[in-house]
């Protein structure tokens, strides 16, 4: 390759080359209309695909709506009303703040769309269009409950490969997001996640998971979830754990753990689901410990675990990757060693010690 000189690249050409990156599957894009739903207070949120998200995803919320002085601003990157600086990244519990993801779900897609009220306006809507720089298109009215809905039709139009990747690996792709969507529905309190897929050949809408709404906690959405089929409810042990830190910082773990009795756990990995903050995380070296721990117990299983760890917002850095999915955490291995001691101080008092010897 001939080589060039050093030069800048143009806005335009970096907004692409970035944006490829905020939604990079199924799965990301359709989190991030969640996660706004959610931001937007929503108590209800409805996601529909259509033919496993090929045809199109939509997210149709209760929220607070978007303002029209604001319609101009939502597509384009690094717009948003969550965050006006940096600072604020340590007071802020919003899921976004980056103000990239509908930037970047415009510019892949075919097309992107917004109707939206807010209690000002209701029952009086807009449907806005923005084209695949982010500006927008077109306002027309209509009329809707407050909240707003964001539709994407052919998601990764512009990215051909990516398209053709997703369509051809499609219903592994729609597990994933599934997968993912299933950390909201079991971590939203007070929220009614419905999530459908739509095959438009048979015409047939499927739910796929629906919690209930209305102060609902972690234990009736896991029965949402799984129902009682999956596994034993009764082997789950109610954690509620406060860490106290060098006396100053207070971090809790709460949630359910399996009991290690011979029995009691799983075949396999799976049901195994960290929070922090309520934000759906991968934390290896959290799980790493419990699956450990439960195996000086229980050789033979798994342990099911959903368990959110509460920690002050100073102490942990999600900015680490644009889908914020991996944490830093400040002193993660003193917090780590004293949920290993609360957690061996359980087991031990619970009849595991029976089990253990049966180990043995
Ligand atoms: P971010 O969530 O990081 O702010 P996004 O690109 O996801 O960036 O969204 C841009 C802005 O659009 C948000 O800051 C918010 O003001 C608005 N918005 C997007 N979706 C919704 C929604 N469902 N309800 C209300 N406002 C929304
Ligand atoms: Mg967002």
């Amino acid at each position: 390759m001939s080589r060039l000189n050093i030069a800048k690249i143009n806005n335009v050409d970096i907004q692409k080359i970035n944006s490829g990156q905020v939604i990079i599957d199924l799965q990301t894009a359709v989190k991030e209309l969640v996660e706004n739903s959610l931001d937007a207070n929503s108590t209800s949120i409805e996601i529909l695909f259509k033919n496993y998200g090929i045809d199109s995803i939509e997210v149709i919320d209760n929220g607070d709506g978007i303002d029209r002085l604001d319609f101009k601003n939502i597509a384009l990157n690094s717009y948003t009303s969550k965050l006006s600086s940096f600072d604020d990244l340590d007071i802020l519990n919003s899921f976004g703040f980056r103000g990239e993801a509908i930037h970047s779900l415009v510019s892949t897609s075919k097309s992107f769309q917004i109707t939206t009220a807010t209690k000002e306006t209701y029952p009086k809507a807009s449907i806005l269009n923005f084209g695949s720089n982010g500006l927008l298109i077109s306002i027309k009215p209509t009329t809707r409950n407050v909240g707003t809905s964001s539709l994407i039709t052919n998601l990764f139009e512009n990215l051909p490969v990516r398209r053709k990747n997703f369509i051809k690996n499609h219903k592994r792709e729609f597990n994933k997001a599934i997968e993912l969507l299933t950390n909201y529905c079991l971590i939203t309190e007070n929220v009614r996640l419905k999530i459908f897929n739509i095959l438009p050949k048979r015409n047939n809408k499927n739910l796929i998971i629906a919690t209930k709404g209305l102060n609902n906690k972690l234990k009736d959405n896991i029965y949402s979830v799984f129902g009682s089929k999956i596994f034993n409810f009764k082997s789950l042990i109610e954690i509620d754990f406060s860490l106290n830190l060098f006396s100053t910082s207070k971090v809790k773990l709460v949630g359910y753990l399996s009991n290690p009795s011979p029995k009691m756990g799983v075949k396999s990995p799976s049901h195994q689901y960290i929070f922090v903050n309520s934000r759906p995380v991968i934390l290896k070296n959290l799980k790493d410990l419990l699956n450990n721990l439960y195996k000086s117990f229980n050789l033979l299983q798994y342990p099911v675990f959903f368990l959110n760890l509460k920690i002050n917002l100073n102490m942990i850095d999600i900015n680490v990757t644009p889908d914020k999915r991996t944490i830093l955490i400040q002193n993660e291995t003193e917090i780590l060693n004293l949920i290993k001691s609360k957690i061996l101080d359980l087991y031990h008092n619970s009849d595991a010690e029976i089990s253990k010897n049966n180990f043995k």
